[in-house]
């Protein structure tokens, strides 16, 4: 557990009869869901699968389960492309490329969490942001029910539209739990997804060398 630096006395009296569980995120802007809304339905679902919400066990699992939710969905109340708002104009002209981003998502279709690696890149044209920033681009549109292609888009887009660089790619690997724990049950299998714009869409040798760049180290760690 993450203990806030200075606060320690504060941070114990509060997580007091917490156990391991409960730990509170401390990195993560605070979310705005309507916590007693789930409460409740979580309720309704454990109802609706047989089990006993009132067991010992179960009793706080619904507000456990509404705090997880809002941090896994703290992307919804904010604007990701924030992010590339503080720009520096530098005459730098090779590519920018940030790889091996790790991030955590929920697919939208089952509510279930994909997690894995973005590689994101741009060739800027005056306009470069801090490396930083590129991270929390991709946390801003991974915590929120989300779609792999459509992240992966949102990202490229993001880049070509606030800094308008000569290109921008995005290629983003992931496990699907939807697909490793149920449904298919493909233990392993990893979803790739990639989404080039500018130059590195329109040009053979630019494609090749940011593909190149971001797969090199990537494939071994696979
Ligand atoms: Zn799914």
């Amino acid at each position: 557990m993450a203990i806030p630096k200075g606060n320690i006395s504060q941070f114990e009296h509060d997580h007091a009869d917490d156990d391991a569980s409960d730990a509170k995120p401390t990195n993560i802007p605070p979310a705005n869901v309507d916590i007693p809304r789930i409460e409740r339905a979580v309720r309704e679902i454990l109802l609706a699968v047989g089990e006993d919400p009132d067991r010992e066990g179960l009793l706080k699992t619904p507000n456990r389960v509404a705090r997880a939710y809002g941090e896994l969905m703290a992307g919804l109340r904010q604007e990701p492309r924030a992010h590339l708002k503080t720009v520096f104009h530098e005459r730098y002209d090779e590519i920018v490329l940030l790889r091996d981003i790790e991030f955590h998502s929920l697919c939208e279709h089952h509510l279930l969490p994909f997690t894995g690696r973005a590689h994101v890149a741009y060739l800027p044209d005056g306009k470069v942001v801090g490396l930083s920033k590129l991270a929390r681009l991709v946390e801003g549109y991974a915590r929120r029910p989300q779609v792999q292609e459509r992240l992966t888009t949102q990202i490229a887009d993001a880049l070509m539209e606030e800094l308008h660089p000569i290109g921008a790619a995005c290629v983003i690997e992931a496990t699907h739990t939807c697909m490793t724990i149920r449904g298919a049950k493909k233990p392993g299998s990893l979803m790739v997804t990639s989404a080039l714009r500018g130059i590195f869409k329109e040009n053979p040798s630019s494609r090749s060398e940011i593909l190149t760049l971001m797969y090199s180290e990537a494939n071994h760690k696979v």
